[in-house]
């Protein structure tokens, strides 16, 4: 016996867009680095609700949100300490205006050197 869930599955690859498109991995890939939808849409000929309905029968919406947590990131570890400091003082500055309830931004542990280096 198939179960709803892998039926519910079927019936949205027979009829997706997305599903069946020849770019399906790149339109997931990219949606899913920040993208905008419309922007995928114009792009690959498919409407902003077939996207969106495809992200979301994948629950590509995490994976999308997990992009947003990593990328400051990696930009905060590609700079040096100087500007790490000016950017975690711009985050933090910014989280106190709008997140005021938020425990505060601390800058990432890096290896830890002796004061006589
Ligand atoms: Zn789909």
């Amino acid at each position: 016996m198939i179960s709803k869930a892998r039926e519910k599955k079927d019936r949205h690859e027979a009829v997706c867009k997305i599903c069946n498109h020849p770019y399906r991995k790149q339109i997931e890939d990219r949606w899913c680095a920040w993208a905008s939808t419309a922007t995928l849409a114009e792009k690959y000929r498919v409407s902003l609700s077939s996207i969106s309905r495809h992200m979301a029968a994948f629950k590509l919406q995490e994976r999308r949100a997990t992009n947003l947590r990593v990328a400051p990131e990696l930009i905060i570890e590609q700079e040096d300490e100087v500007e790490q400091r000016a950017i975690l003082k711009r985050l933090k500055k910014w989280n106190m205006k709008h997140m005021p309830n938020s425990k505060n931004i601390k800058r990432p542990k890096t290896n830890k050197r002796k004061k006589s280096d």
